[in-house]
């Protein structure tokens, strides 16, 4: 039995997530302010609180007048999401959010802080629906698409928490976000690029990050991929390839079925020129799967002299799981036939895995 009070207000299923500050252009956020009844200079005022300086309490807008404040902070900094727990490891440097949205969904991020930088992980969609069987938010379906602002405020949470110091080490700035998070980034194509606007645009019309410290990841959407290599943005680009041959990619990547492996490398060697940056090929290293090898080889001969680096990620097995990670040998292995290739590598390490937060173990399982 529901105990009254308890319950709390799940949106009907399709509501669209409320309007915030962060889904808007500079110049809609003048024309909202204005529809308001508000002169299009406090837009300005409410950025430099919400971007400048991270504030979402009208209580420290003391530039703007206390009738217009609370109004203002109705209509365009409405509560998005809710934590519904924190869950730390690594001294807690690494965090992980569970975040519960307007409508229930649940979402998670994670927050990852190394000695010379704070990187974090986020989520572009409530659940996925590319369907890779070994990882977890592909399981479960697509539950619906975050809005810009959804995305925005994981980032802007973080931010708060390593300003205000909450996060051990001292206050420290974000330097890096990834979309390796739940969702995959270019099926959510407008919100996400626009976040990525908010989260680069110089203060206090964006959080001011650096382009180059965004990574996007993709499964490969082709014609996404080249649509925002004509953005000219300099964010990198990674690509989860995983197999060097159609015939594993299509049962790995099921989007495979659509496009190839030859034509999403075409658009990632596309992406790496127009952005100037090199590609990120995101390979999780499968025991007995993708790790022989000849696939080393065959990889290594289709990267080779191209504007990459390969990423090695130990699979993190989901619950259930028939697969592994690799062997250390065959990993040893595979990185070696790379390199003699001429292919730079790195193993990625596997931060967070005891707390679920680890690659591809996001499934806000609650
Ligand atoms: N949809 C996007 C981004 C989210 S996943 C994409 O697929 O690129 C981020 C990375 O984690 C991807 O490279 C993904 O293939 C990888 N990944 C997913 N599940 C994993 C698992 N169980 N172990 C290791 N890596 C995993």
């Amino acid at each position: 039995m529901p105990v009254p009070g308890e319950l709390t207000f799940v949106a009907p299923r399709g509501a669209k997530p409320p309007r915030h500050l962060a889904d808007l252009s500079p110049a809609d956020r003048r024309e909202a302010v204005v529809e308001l009844g508000e002169k299009p200079f406090r837009a300005n005022q409410l950025a430099r609180h919400y971007f400048g300086r991270l504030s979402a309490d009208p209580a420290e807008w003391t530039d703007i007048p206390a009738a217009s404040r609370g109004k203002l902070a109705e209509a365009l900094l409405p509560d998005l999401m809710s934590v519904v727990r924190h869950v730390s490891c690594d001294d807690d440097t690494t965090r992980k959010t569970l975040w519960k949205l307007f409508d229930g969904t649940l979402v998670e991020s994670v927050l990852m802080r190394y000695p010379d930088r704070v990187t974090m992980c986020i989520s572009s969609q409530a659940g996925c629906g590319m369907n890779c069987p070994f990882c977890a938010t592909g399981q479960a379906g697509l539950t619906r698409n975050l809005s810009t602002a959804e995305i925005v405020e994981q980032i802007a949470a973080g931010m708060r928490a390593l300003q205000s110091g909450e996060i051990p080490g001292g206050p420290a700035r974000l330097s890096n976000v990834v979309f390796m998070g739940m969702g995959e980034p270019l099926a959510n194509y407008n919100r996400v690029l626009a976040a990525i606007r908010r989260l680069t645009d110089p203060a206090p019309d964006g959080l001011g990050l650096s382009q180059r410290g965004i990574t996007v990841s993709t499964v490969g959407l082709v014609p996404a991929m080249n649509r925002l290599a004509d953005e000219g943005l300099s964010v990198r680009l990674a690509l989860s390839l995983h197999a060097p041959d159609d015939e594993l990619r299509d049962t790995l990547v099921p989007v495979n079925t659509r496009w190839k492996v030859a034509e999403v490398l075409d658009a990632a060697w596309n992406y790496a020129e127009r952005s100037n940056r090199r590609v990120s090929v995101e390979y999780a290293l499968i025991k007995d799967i993708n790790d022989q090898a000849w696939r080393a080889d065959l990889l290594g001969r289709k990267l080779r002299n191209r504007r990459v680096h390969v990423n090695l990620i130990p699979l993190n097995p989901t619950p259930g799981s028939k697969w592994t990670a690799s062997r250390p040998e065959d990993e040893r292995e595979f990185v070696r036939r790379l390199e003699a290739h001429g292919v730079p590598v790195t193993v990625r390490d596997t931060r967070g895995q005891e707390i679920d937060g680890a690659c591809g173990q996001l499934a806000a399982a609650g």
